[in-house]
Parts: structure tokens; sequence; C-alpha cells
């Protein structure tokens, strides 16, 4: 954002005139309780100040494609919120003056931004980020992000993404964790932990959003902002599960999501916010709209102008209107008309308020100044970006240990359009990440194998399109090789918002450049960068090793290469099915069983996906011992502990992840094949061996909810699932 538009932007609306002599009001003390604050303060304001707090503006205009909108040139100092498009605190920090010092009670603005999947320093994409099953490590990351966001001047961040996503035709599959509620749940509290430190109101401490509340991921055919077709049962089993554990691990925001639930848009559905959110889970932040989300709901067909739009989205508990102006222009006249009363509207601004206070902002309104070489790229932020991107990627097939490379190869093809790509690796929602801090997959190689290898390089092709001439020169590029490494994948701008595909297969001109590769005879090591899930099913067969590296981020060349070297041992494992066509779409690993389970198969194909959820190899092998549980009958009341050897077999040292499923094969309700309910990894040197122990607390992780939210624990058998073993056990009441 330049210069000369911040000065645009700081022509004001009349100032009202400033708070009188009168001795410290309560709400400046920093030292008084925050609900006195924000009751103090309550008290204070006109209607039209209130009215001020529940808006968001943005400055300038948007740089998402996607949210295009008319240029903002006028913003009152006494807005709640700005959607802050900047790295300079000085900007921030002169117009946070202007709400200091001439907004009339002197009332901090919180300027948010989207840090999705770092700030500057960009990680993996966060479906990367879930294949580590490294929380502690998302958490790092999330802290490190929100640390050069908040010296930025952003106090609150749009992030994490816990949709569930079961169709990765829809582009925001990039964006959260997998398609498991589990999952979702641990990765989504790792990263609000990160973003919001052990105290909000610590320096570098950034308030989280959680989006977008809710269901967003169910939108039909994968086309975004579509329709969502939810059952009371899989809202409450699936799509609110990560939400839940979020809310209970303290996230100050949530945003509305788009997409309209089974008749009641999620922008204005009363019960997934004013009953669940707020009723039921005592949230006491406050829910922001999404971008135009408010006005959207008459495309919706359910509301008939801006004015009903405003009322139904405000009254079902959005309480910040991003950017619509709907609420700044509305709510005088429906409060005058009595359709919306005065304690709804407190209600509103006293959460608004509370996350302010609560983020320090009223005691320190302002960024301080820091160096941007001091506040960016930092050694160990990129240690952790590497540390991520390899721990994220997945070692998807190797066949006859093809990988790590050999060392007897002395030449090898490096052939693809990702080859020499940066900006792509950065993935969708990239902040303020930049093309120029990126290793490529070419510069990773070159630095990783100094002068003992000779690289031969040819794109042979683009992503997309029909041009082969570049084929020939591949050709003979992998002629002269001992092995071919081909890089193919997504444009960044393949994944994200509105970003839908109707095929998940790379186009085919990539697939055409394996094949004509597949001639020369050599083995082939296939990298993939993507942000979704691809169908393989042609491509697989080609290749003798794949690796998935998805969007890695400005680190994802030296992680690369240190995968292919050997030097990393890869441990990820998948958060998301890969079909095998896309026509198995939905294909997830917690489907219930059919009624009949031998029949009801494809015709064309199998019903198999091509890698199912939590597959994953290493260049070491592990061996799993049996199975011990703590006891095979147990109370309702009791706990279980379940136990697991895991030895290390190979010859190099590795990291597993053991995934804890539980099954129950009978109930009132039926339940999915396998549910995930814990899972841990640990690095296992070779010849040595790890126990792995899940403590089962029956309430917890055995029971199941209703479609009413509730939950029940039922008497009967149950199993255990590791690996390969499946255990029964049994509860009794
Ligand atoms: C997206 C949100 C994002 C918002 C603000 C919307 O288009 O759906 O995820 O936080 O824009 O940029």
């Amino acid at each position: 954002m330049k210069k000369l538009t911040f000065l645009i932007l700081l022509i004001l609306l009349a100032p009202h005139s400033k708070a009188t002599n009168e001795t410290k009001p309560i709400y400046k003390d920093s030292k008084a309780p925050v609900e006195a604050r924000v009751k103090d303060l309550l008290s204070r304001m006109t209607l039209a100040e209130k009215i001020l707090q529940l808006n968001q503006y943005v400055s300038g205009r948007n740089t998402n494609a996607n949210n295009t909108g008319p240029v903002v040139t006028t913003i009152p100092s006494g807005i709640g919120s700005i959607l802050y498009q900047s790295t300079d605190p000085v900007w921030r920090n002169q117009f946070q003056k202007r709400a200091m010092e001439e907004s009339r009670l002197g009332i901090p603005v919180i300027f948010g931004f989207d840090v999705i999947h770092g700030f500057r320093t960009v990680y993996p994409i966060s479906l990367a980020q879930a294949c580590s099953w490294n929380p502690d490590l998302v958490t790092q990351a999330a802290a490190i992000a929100a640390k050069e966001a908040r010296l930025s001047g952003v106090d609150w961040t749009f992030s994490p993404m816990i949709d569930v996503a079961r169709d990765p035709r829809w582009g925001r599959v990039s964006e959260g964790y997998g398609e498991d509620p589990y999952t979702n749940a641990i990765f989504g509290v790792a990263t609000v932990k990160g973003y919001q430190g052990k105290n909000l109101s610590d320096p570098y401490s950034v308030a989280a959003c959680l989006k977008h509340f809710v269901g967003y991921g169910e939108s039909e055919g994968g086309r975004d902002y579509h329709y969502s077709d939810i059952s009371m049962q899989s809202l409450w089993e699936t799509y609110l599960v990560p939400y839940e554990a979020c809310v209970k691990a303290g996230a100050a925001t949530l945003m509305s999501a788009f997409n309209d639930i089974s008749g009641i848009p999620a922008s204005a559905n009363s019960y997934i916010l004013n009953d669940i959110l707020k009723g039921r889970w005592k949230h006491d932040g406050f829910v922001v709209s999404d971008w135009g989300a408010i006005d959207q709901l008459i495309d919706q067909g359910f509301a008939a102008n801006r004015k009903d739009a405003g009322l139904k989205s405000f009254m079902a508990g959005v309480e910040m209107d991003m950017k619509d102006n709907i609420y700044f222009e509305f709510l005088p006249q429906l409060i005058a008309e009595k359709k919306v009363p005065m304690a709804k509207i407190d209600d509103a601004v006293s959460r608004i308020l509370r996350v302010k206070f609560r983020l320090g902002l009223f005691d320190h309104p302002y960024t301080p100044i820091v160096d941007e070489t001091s506040r960016y790229l930092q050694t160990e932020s990129k240690a952790t970006a590497q540390k991520l991107a390899a721990e994220s990627m997945v070692l998807l097939k190797n066949k006859d240990n093809m990988l790590p490379i050999n060392s007897s190869v002395k030449q090898i093809a490096l052939i693809g359009p990702m080859v020499k790509e940066k900006a792509n690796l950065l993935g969708s929602w990239a902040a303020f990440g930049q093309e120029t801090d990126v290793s490529s997959i070419y510069e990773g190689l070159v630095s990783e194998y100094k002068n003992g290898v000779t690289f031969n390089y040819a794109k042979g092709c683009d992503f997309d399109g029909n041009d082969e001439t570049g084929f020939n020169e591949a050709l003979a590029a992998a002629q002269k090789s001992d092995i071919i490494v081909v890089c193919l994948g997504e444009k960044r701008g393949w994944t994200g918002e509105n970003a839908s595909r109707s095929t998940i297969a790379l186009p085919a001109i990539q697939e055409k450049l394996v094949q004509a590769l597949k001639g020369t005879g050599k083995q082939i090591v296939l990298l993939l960068s993507n942000g979704r899930p691809l169908e393989l099913v042609r491509l697989e067969p080609l290749a003798n090793a794949i690796l998935e590296i998805w969007q890695p981020g400005v680190e994802g060349g030296s992680a690369i290469s240190g995968i292919l070297s050997g030097r990393i041992n890869p441990s990820g494992k998948l958060a998301i099915t890969f079909p095998l066509t896309t026509g198995q779409i939905p294909i997830y690993y917690d489907m219930r069983q059919s009624a009949r389970p031998k029949s009801g198969k494809y015709q064309d194909i199998s019903t198999e996906p091509l890698y199912w959820f939590g597959h994953g190899l290493s260049y070491t092998t592990f061996s799993y011992d049996k199975v011990k549980l703590s006891a095979l009958k147990i109370k309702k009341t009791d706990k279980l502990t379940v136990e697991v050897e895991v030895s290390n077999t190979g010859k190099v040292k590795g990291a597993e992840t053991v995934l804890w499923y539980i099954n129950d094969p009978v109930c009132s309700i039926t339940r999915p094949m396998k549910e995930l309910k814990y899972f841990e990894k640990k690095e296992i040197a070779q010849g040595e061996k790890a126990t792995y122990k899940f403590t089962i607390d029956p309430m917890r992780d055995l029971s199941y909810t209703d479609a009413n939210g509730k939950k029940f624990l039922e008497a009967g058998d149950y199993y255990i699932i590791v690996n390969d073993q499946r255990v029964k056990f049994e509860v009794v009441n």
C-alpha cells in the first residue's frame, strides 16, 4: 500500500470531542479486570460509536482477486476494525493515533489480515502441515507468523481454517487440515496456540479467527460458495468438531461462512451462531462475517434487500460486518424500528471490546518499529520452515527403494514445469511471501549435491496447454542421465478461494510428458507440488518413486533436496485420501459401512482409492509389536491404556507416527468404520524401539454425538485399530 493512498485514507469524518478531565476512567486502567473495563467503556458510548465498532473497513482496495470492491478513501477514526494490507507499522500507528486521540473515547482499532501459512516466512500450506503429524512444530510456525505479523501491524489473523474437506475439487481444501474432524481439531488448536501464545496480551500474540463457521467444505460439487446440504448428524459429528475444540482452546474470534447450510445461510444462522457457539459453547469473543457474506444473503434468496440482510445477520449473531457497510448504514434505523434491541447491540459491542482489551490494544495500541530485516526470515524461522516442509512431504511410492538417490548416480535429468518454480511453491494465501525468498527445487538440488552430480535440466512443457515442442529437449536430457526426476503439479492459483476444478487430474500435457519420458527406459522419480489430492491413476504406474511435496513454502527446495539425497528421512503421512479417479469423490477414511459391503462396487474401476488417509512411506521400516491393552473389559468410568511397541527395523533413523483409531461396530446411531482418536510421532534410531501409548477416556473417545449434539456412551464391544491390528474390548455399565 502506497503512502499516498494512506494519506487519503486519513481524511477524517468530523472527530468527536475528546473525553473530559474526570479521574482516569476504569476502561483506561490497565489493572482493572477486562469485564469491568468493557462495562465502563460501553456505558460511555453513544449509539453511533457503538455501531462504528461493529464495522470493518478495508484500507484502500483489497489485494485478493476475489474480494474486489470500491476503493475506500475515508475511514472514520472510531471504526471498529480495518482489513489491513500493509507491512508498514508507521502507517498503522498513524491510523491508530487517530483512533486513540481523535475519537472521543480513544478506542483502538483492531487490524485484521489473512495470515494463513506464514506472513513473510511462508510455511507449507495448511493441508501439508497436517501431513507432518507434528502439532508442536505447527504451533512454532504459527508463533513465528504471529510475531512477523504483529511487528508489521497485524493484531488479528483470519486463520486457522478448520473446515473438514472431503471434496478435493474444492480449491480451499488446501487451506485446512484435511478430511478428518479430529485432525482438523488438533492442528486447529495447535495453530491457535501458536498465534495467541500463552496470553493474548503478549506483545507477539495475534488473535485467531476460526473459519469458515461452518460447513463450507461441503459446498456442492466442490464449487466454491455453493449450497451445502448438511444433516444435523454430520454437522455435529463432523463439521462442528474442530470448532468446538478450538473454541475450548480459547480462540478469540470466528468468521461466519458463505455457504447456505441446508436452507439457512451460515452468516444468518442463529442456531449455529447464537445457540451453539454462544449458548452451548459460551464463546465470549465475536464473529465477523466473511467478505460480502451479509450482502450475499440477497443472492442466496434469504434476504430481500441490504437492510433485511443486515437484520438477519446481526440478529443471528454476526457481530462485525466485514466491508459490507450494511451495519453502518442500517442498524440505526433497525434500532429505531425496534427490530434490533439495544441489548443485542451492547452484547455485540462488548464482545468486540473484550477481544481488544484482551489483546492489550488499549494499553499498548502502537506497533514498535522494528526494521524488516530483523522482523522477517530470521535464521530460526527459516529452520522451522525447512523442518515443517520436510516433515509434511509424503513419500507415496518407493519401488525397490529408488529413493534416496543412489550415490552411483552422476547425472540427473531434472524435467518439468515445476523445476525452477518459486512463486508456485508458495501456495495460495501466501500473505507477504515473496518469490525471491523461495529456494526452488533446482536451487535446492544444486546446492545439496555441490559438484558431485550433473543436472540436465529441461522444462519439457508448461503446466497446461498443448505445446509438446519441449518434449524433445526433455528426452535428450533424460537420455544422457542416469535417472529422471520429473517435477509436476499445480499452479498456486489452481487451489485456494474460487479455484475449484472439475477433475483433480493434472492437465493431460503433464501426463504426456511422463509417458514420453517412460519411453527412455530410465527410472523416474515424480515430485508433485499441488494444493489438493491428485488423480494419479495414469501417472503412478510410470513412476518408480513419488514424493508429494505440496506447496512447501520458502524452504521447499532445501527440504526436497534433503529427502532426495537421503539427508532427511521422510515421515509425512496423508491427512487426506488420494482418490483413484475424480469419480470416486467423496471418498474418505471414516466412511460408514455399506449395507452390502461386498457389492455396490463401481463397474469400471476399483472402489479403493490410490492412497488412503494415513499413507506415507519412510526410508526405514517399522515393525509393530502386538498391541497391549490394560484390560479387555472396562467400566464406562474407567480408563483403558493401549500400548504398542514399534521397532525401527531398517538401516536409518526415522520418525513414525502411530495413528490410533477406534470402531464401534454396533451402535444406536451407525458409526464410521474407523475414527481417529489420537496420534503420536516419535523418532526412532535404527535398531531401536519406542513405546506408543494411548489412554482411552471412554466418554471422550468412544461416545457418539447425536443430531442434537448430545454425547452418548453405550456399553458393548469396541475395537482399537492401529496399523493392521484390530483388537476387541468391552465397555460395561
Ligand atoms: C475469504 C476469507 C478471508 C476474507 C478476507 C474471503 O474472501 O473467504 O477466508 O479471510 O476473504 O480476506
